[in-house]
């Protein structure tokens, strides 16, 4: 899957509820799941982290959805395949 069919699919399914609870609220709840990725990594299973990574995803994309960014474009262009800070790959500058 794609990421801007994952931002899509997304959208689909929790749109109207992202709407009605607005982007702050969704935003905190994206920090929310990080604490629950924290936890996991600290004290929990395998399956458990892999849950949370999936959690941590969906709720950046609900954000990235209220604030009309497109995932995939926002990414590629802060990471165009090479380091943005050297162009190297693997990056040379530790930045
Ligand atoms: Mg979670
Ligand atoms: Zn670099």
């Amino acid at each position: 899957m794609r990421v801007s069919e994952l931002q899509r699919m997304i959208a689909e399914i929790y749109l109207h509820r992202d709407a009605e609870r607005g982007s702050e609220p969704t935003l905190l709840w994206l920090v929310e799941e990080v604490g629950e990725l924290v936890r996991a990594h600290r004290r929990g299973s395998r399956d458990e982290i892999e849950e949370e990574v999936a959690d941590v995803l969906a709720w950046l994309a609900s954000y990235a959805n209220l604030m009309h960014i497109d995932l995939e474009r926002a990414f590629s262009k802060k990471y165009p395949g090479r380091c943005s800070y050297c162009s190297s790959t693997p990056c040379r500058c530790g930045k």
